[in-house]
Formats: structure tokens, sequence, C-alpha cells
């Protein structure tokens, strides 16, 4: 049975962080990439907030530029940021991964080069894996590396990769070996984004300004120095990344704050709810609250060092399946009530927007849950 209480440290750090958010972020904010420029402006500064006062990394050792935090801290900042619609913007992913693969894979030379200025939340990094032939089969990918003096010569084409219009670096998978080889011969590059050879355009979607581009590469130089880990062996490092990324996204307590926001939002309104609807509200709640607790098992997991990846799928599939769920039942809130024109009515009607928007792609990013599911399946029979 799984029990779970929370320390008076990390109650008083939620409460911290949400003085934080209340002095710098509007109440309206509903996330980085929208068409307004000032939002990704405020996720830009809020960063640097949060970096002062090392609560952005909090949970990286303090000689990366980290607050030195335990794992259930760096929990408790990712559960509030997401549920504030995350206004972190794109450094989520440096912080959540990123970084964390580099100080496990990285050199002494690369863990101070690249560690501090995530810490400090002034550099954003994409996520070069998926190609328009290889997404939940990444091991097809066939973006080429060559060897030429001094480092290697990048050529080929990412889909999907977002933020990398606004991204400084990328974390790129580029085939060293044959496409044959599958696995075997994959490695990873630190790719700088502003540099010739580098083309990153837009691929306009529902999720907004900035998230989804596909990246060309031709020619594009990487020094030696920015390969992470051995060459040929990046499939030890991805599975490291994927296992940190699947768990890296609390989606469960935006589920739980705007589910808990309904019947204040939707005021007498509540009352003429059917029963019916009244009912799935309620066992979405509780499965919130399920998803919630399958994060803590992995979490309590990862702390101890042993982060087994079925673990993370079916957390993953848990938390996914739970975002369409109630991207459902508050779209059919809001639609029953006829939402009010007062201010909070309207905040909650583009919440429950964003986060219906945000949920289509759920099941997909970061691995869709037929992936996640033969994950699964594959560890029951080890
Ligand atoms: C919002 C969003 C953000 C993303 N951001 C990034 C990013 O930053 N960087 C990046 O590299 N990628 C990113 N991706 C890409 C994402 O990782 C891929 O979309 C995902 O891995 C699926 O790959 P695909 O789109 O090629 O679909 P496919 O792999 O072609 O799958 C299509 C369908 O077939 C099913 N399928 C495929 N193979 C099997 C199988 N063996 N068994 C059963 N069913 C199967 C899938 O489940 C899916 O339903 C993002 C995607 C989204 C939606």
């Amino acid at each position: 049975m799984l029990s779970y209480s929370e320390s008076a440290e990390v109650t008083d750090l939620r409460k911290t962080l949400r003085s934080l958010m209340r002095e710098s972020i509007p109440p309206e904010f509903l996330g980085a990439f929208t068409d307004d420029p000032a939002d990704l402006e405020i996720a830009e500064s809020f960063c640097q907030v949060l970096g002062r006062q090392r609560l952005l990394a909090m949970a990286w050792p303090q000689e990366f530029g980290g607050g030195g935090a335990g794992t259930w801290e760096q929990t408790a900042l990712r559960e509030e940021m997401w549920a504030h619609h995350e206004p972190r913007g794109a450094q989520y992913m440096g912080i959540n991964w990123v970084g964390p693969v580099i100080m496990r894979h990285g050199t002494t030379a690369q863990h101070e080069r690249f560690l501090p200025p995530i810490a400090a939340g002034e550099v954003i990094w994409c996520q070069g894996f998926s190609e328009p032939g290889a997404g939940s089969d990444l091991p097809a990918l066939r973006t080429s590396a060559k060897r030429v003096p001094g480092g290697w010569m990048i050529n080929g084409q990412k889909i999907w990769t977002s933020y990398a219009r606004m991204a400084q670096w990328c974390f790129l998978l580029a085939r060293t070996g044959s496409v044959d080889d599958r696995k075997e011969g994959i490695t990873v590059f630190l790719l700088k984004m502003d540099q010739p050879g580098v083309d990153a355009r837009p691929v306009p979607s529902m999720l907004g300004n900035h998230h989804l581009n596909e990246v060309y590469f031709t020619d594009a130089f990487v020094p030696d120095d920015q390969v992470l880990g051995e060459v040929g062996e990046g499939w030890t490092i991805i599975t490291d990344v994927l296992a940190f990324e699947r768990v890296g996204i609390a989606r469960y307590a935006r589920c739980e704050r705007l589910l808990s926001w309904a019947p204040q939002a939707l005021g007498d309104r509540w009352a003429d709810i059917p029963a019916s609807l009244r009912v799935r509200w309620a066992m979405a709640l509780v499965h919130a609250r399920q998803s919630r607790l399958m994060a803590y098992k992995v979490v309590d997991h990862q702390e101890r060092g042993g982060l087994d990846p079925a673990d993370a799928a079916a957390y993953r599939v848990a938390v996914t399946t739970l975002d369409q769920e109630v991207a459902e039942v508050l779209m059919d809130l809001v639609g029953q009530s006829a939402v009010g024109d007062d201010h909070q009515s309207r905040r909650f009607e583009h919440a429950v927007e964003d986060h219906w928007r945000y949920a289509q792609a759920a099941t997909v990013s970061s691995g869709t849950t037929e992936m996640q599911k033969q994950l699964l399946a594959r560890s029951l029979v080890r």
C-alpha cells in the first residue's frame, strides 16, 4: 500500500514558489508559447528569478550551480510549475534531463561548460531525436556524423523538435556507424544551433508558437569536445534520457488544480451540472491522485538509484491518459455550464482550453502509449 506525507520543508517550498509566481507571473499566464511574445519574456525572466535563488536546479549538486536539495523538493517544484502552466517555459528540459544526463556521462570540462548556464536559467536546449522515418522506431535514425579534422560533420533532418528556433543548443542523436547497426553506432552530440548549416523551421500546430519545428543539418560542425560519452555508444545515454523524460512532467498536478478549481469557477452553475458528469469529475480527481502516488513511487526508486524503465513507462501511460480524461471532463463541464463572462469564469475557460490542446499530444510525445505498453510487457517476460 502506498502512502505519503509531505515534510514541512517541502510545504514551505511550495509556499515560497507560489508567492514568487504571484509576484512575477500575471494570473492570465497560460504558458510561454502563445502568440504574445510577452509570455516568452515572462518565462525567461522568471527562470532567472528562480536561478538567482538556486531554485531552478534545486536538486542539482551545488558544485554545478544547483541548490543541493533533495529529489522531493525537486518533485514539488515540478508540480508547482506544471500546475501553473509551466512558467519556466522550455527550461524544464534542461533542468529535468539534459543537465542530469551531462552530469552522468559528461567529462569534467563538459560539466564546467554546460551545467552552470542551465542552472542559472540562461540557456535553452532542444532535443534532436525524432526524424521523418524514426519516431517510435528511434534506432532507424539516419542523420549522419562523418569524421573530419577536429570533429564531426552532421547531415540530415530532425522533426517535431520542440523549441528548436529559440534554443541555443541541441542534444542531438546522429549515426556514426551504419544504419544497419541500429542501436550500435549512434552517438550523442552537443550541437550549437547558431551556426552555418543548421536551419530550424516552424511546424504550425495548435500547441502554439515555437513549439514544433523541423531542423535541417547541412555540413553542420561539432568539435570533438562536444561529443557526450563514447562514440557509437549513445544508446546507453538515450535509455537514461527517456527514463528521466518520462517522469519529468507532473501532469497530474495541473489536472488536480483545474478539477479542484471547477466548482469555484462555475459558482452557482455547479448545482446544475448533471450527476453523471459530476461522477466523472470525481473519478478524474481520484485518478489524478492515483497518478500522483505512482509518480512518487517512481521518484522514490529514482532517489535510491534504481529507476526501472518499466516503472517510468507505467507511470507515463497513467498520467498521459489522465491528462486526456481530465481534458474531456473539463470541456464537458465548461460546455454544460455555459460559463459566465466574469473574469474568473473566462480565466478558467482559457485554462481548460489550453489544457485540452496540450493533452491531445500527451500520448504521443516522449514515446506513444503503444510503445510504453510494449516496454511494460517486455519487462514482465524478462
Ligand atoms: C508535442 C510533441 C513534442 C515533441 N517534441 C519532440 C522533441 O522535442 N524532440 C524529438 O526528437 N521528438 C519530439 N516529438 C516526437 C515524438 O517523440 C514522436 O512523435 C513519437 O516518438 C512518435 O513517433 P512518430 O510521430 O514518428 O510516430 P510513429 O512512430 O510513426 O507512430 C505512429 C503510430 O503508430 C504506432 N506504432 C508505431 N510503431 C509501433 C509498434 N511497433 N507497435 C505498435 N504501434 C506502433 C504509434 O504508437 C503511433 O500510434 C514530439 C512529439 C509531440 C507530439
